[in-house]
């Protein structure tokens, strides 16, 4: 059943949103076994991010770029992503500023364009 807390879990008026409520938000329609907790959102992402590639794809044959389908599955995709940084132990805001101090380090030592995880 539909509860006014879930109808208001999705009211609009707190954007523009953080990351974090993002995160909060998009836990309370997680619904998957806790053993298969990291695995489940990890193929999930896999799976979405094919979707992505799959729309973006048919600009080869179509000629034609779908946004916003291709947005359509980027929001999927960006909702495994949360669900799979919670199952980490992680929130969105830390996974984001994680990656930007990250490529700051890279653009420093002028390794944007390099190759491999630890440049
Ligand atoms: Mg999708």
């Amino acid at each position: 059943m539909i509860t006014q807390e879930d109808i208001d879990a999705f009211k609009e008026d707190d954007w523009p949103m953080d990351m974090d409520t993002y995160q909060r938000k998009a836990k309370t329609t997680a619904i998957y076994p806790k053993e298969v907790s990291v695995i489940y959102p990890a193929l999930g992402l896999a799976g979405e991010a094919g979707e992505v590639a799959n729309k973006v794809k048919k600009l080869l044959r179509d000629h034609n770029l779908d946004k916003e389908a291709i947005k359509s599955e980027l929001g999927d995709c960006l909702w495994y992503i949360a669900i799979l940084a919670d199952d980490l132990g992680a929130t969105m805001s830390n996974i984001a500023s994680k990656n930007l101090e990250k490529l700051g380090r890279r653009k420093a030592k002028g390794t944007l364009n390099g190759n491999g995880d630890e440049r």
